[in-house]
C-alpha cells in the first residue's frame, strides 16, 4: 500500500533567488538593518501597485490596525463582524474601544451592511473586513459611515490583490486599510503589515505611531509602539510583489478546478464572490449544508484520514470566545453561527498542482449522499 502524499492547508511562496540574496547581503554590509532605504521601496512599490497615495510599512496587520485606531483618536463602541479572525477584535480591545458585534453574509461570509446600520448609533467607528479574500461591500458601509459622520476602518488582511467592483485595487477605500503578510497571506515578508491611505496627516501620524509616538525630537507625542519593519522583510516583500501576478493567476486557476471539479455536489456551496469584485483567494472555502452527506466536522475528518490539512475558520465566532464572552451581542447573530458551523478552508498555494485539486475533490465527492 502507498501512502498518500500528505497535502498542507498552504505553503509560502518564499523561495530565494540569487536577487533577494545578494539584497540580503547588501543589508548586512549596510548596517542598516530596519525601517530603512528598502523599506521606503518597497512601500513606494506597493503604493503604485495598489493606486494610493500613501503606504507605511510595519511589522505586522496586528499592530497596524491598533495603531491606526489609535491615531484616529477615538473613543467607545467599534461595529465589526464576529465571523473574523481573532486579531480584528484585539485590536479594538487593545485601544479600549468596545467591539460591538455585526452579523456577516452567508454567501459571500463578509460584513452584512444592514446588520452594520443597526449598530452604528453612537458607534466610534466600523471596522470591516475582506473575509477570505472576497472585498466588503465597500460603497454600502461607506454610506452608513459618512451617514455617521464616522470612518471606516477595513481590516485587509486577507486582501492583497482583490479588487473592488469599480476596478480599483482593495487598498484604496476608507480611511485606511491595512494588509498582513504573514505566512499564511498571498503577499509573505515572513511577518509584516501595510497600512494603505489616502490620508497624508494620517500616513504621517502612523510613521510617528510606529516609531514610540516620536516625531524624531525624542518628545513622544503620544503612546506609539515599536511597529517597525524591517530591511529583510522588505526586501523579501519586492520579490514576492515581483512574482506575485503570476502567482494569482495560478491561485485562480486552482480556485477554478475546485469549483468546477465540487460544482454538481449537493450541500457543498463555495464561498460567493460579490458580483464584479476580484478576489485574492487568500483561502478557498466552501461550507457543508445539509444536502450533503456528512456534517462539516465529518468531512474534515474524512479528509484528515486521507492526509489532507483542511481548517474551520473562524469558529468559533469572536463573541464566543473566552477574551469577549462578556460582550453580549446586542443582536442575535443567526449567519454567523451558521458559517462558524459549517465553512471549512481547504487547502490552496500557488505551488499546488492540478492532481492535488482533484485528489480532495475526489474524496468530497466520497462523503455526497446518494
Ligand atoms: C492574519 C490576520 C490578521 C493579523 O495579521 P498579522 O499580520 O498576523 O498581525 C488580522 N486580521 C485578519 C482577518 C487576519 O486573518
Amino acid at each position: 500500500m502507498t501512502l498518500a502524499q500528505p497535502i498542507p492547508l498552504v505553503r509560502p511562496s518564499l523561495e530565494a533567488d540569487d536577487a533577494l540574496l545578494r539584497s540580503f547581503g547588501e543589508i548586512l554590509d549596510s548596517g542598516m538593518v530596519t525601517n530603512g532605504r528598502l523599506v521606503r521601496a518597497f512601500e513606494e512599490d506597493v503604493a503604485e501597485y495598489l493606486g494610493v497615495a500613501h503606504v507605511v510599512a510595519v511589522a505586522n496587520c496586528t499592530t497596524g490596525l491598533m495603531m491606526v485606531l489609535r491615531c484616529l483618536d477615538l473613543t467607545g463602541a467599534v461595529v465589526l463582524p464576529s465571523f473574523t479572525f481573532m486579531a480584528t477584535g484585539h485590536a479594538v480591545l487593545w485601544n479600549g474601544l468596545t467591539p460591538r458585534f455585526a452579523d456577516s453574509d452567508t454567501g459571500t461570509c463578509t460584513i452584512d451592511p444592514a446588520s452594520v446600520h443597526a449598530l452604528t448609533d453612537q458607534a466610534a467607528a466600523v471596522l470591516a473586513v475582506h473575509t477570505f479574500g472576497a472585498p466588503c461591500d465597500v460603497a454600502a458601509l461607506q454610506e452608513i459611515t459618512d451617514r455617521q459622520g464616522i470612518p471606516l476602518v477595513i481590516d485587509a488582511a486577507h486582501g492583497f490583490g482583490s479588487r473592488y467592483p469599480d476596478g480599483t485595487m482593495v487598498g484604496t477605500k476608507g480611511v485606511a486599510e491595512v494588509f498582513s503578510l504573514s505566512p499564511t497571506k498571498p503577499l509573505s515578508t515572513g511577518e509584516g503589515g501595510l497600512i494603505a491611505t489616502a490620508d497624508e496627516g494620517l500616513a504621517r501620524e502612523l510613521r510617528t505611531a510606529r516609531e514610540y509616538g516620536n516625531p524624531g525630537d525624542y518628545d513622544s507625542r503620544f503612546a506609539g509602539l515599536n511597529g517597525r519593519m524591517t530591511e529583510f522583510a522588505a526586501a523579501l516583500g519586492s520579490a514576492n510583489l515581483r512574482k506575485f501576478p503570476l502567482r494569482m493567476t495560478r491561485r485562480r486557476a486552482l480556485v477554478q478546478r475546485y469549483r468546477d471539479n465540487l460544482a454538481d455536489i449537493p450541500g457543498i456551496e463555495p464561498q460567493q464572490i460579490p458580483a464584479g469584485t476580484v478576489s485574492s483567494y487568500k483561502d478557498f472555502v466552501v461550507r457543508v449544508d445539509d444536502a450533503y452527506g456528512l456534517n462539516r466536522d465529518q468531512l474534515a475528518t474524512r479528509l484528515h484520514e486521507e492526509h489532507i490539512s483542511s481548517r474551520t475558520y473562524f469558529d468559533p465566532p469572536l463573541h464566543r470566545q473566552y477574551a469577549y464572552r462578556h460582550l453580549t451581542p446586542e443582536a442575535p447573530l443567526p449567519a454567523t453561527e451558521l458559517l462558524s458551523r459549517r465553512m471549512i478552508t481547504l487547502p490552496l498555494y500557488p505551488g499546488m498542482d492540478d492532481a492535488m485539486v482533484d485528489r480532495i475533490c475526489d474524496v468530497i465527492h466520497g462523503g455526497a449522499s446518494t
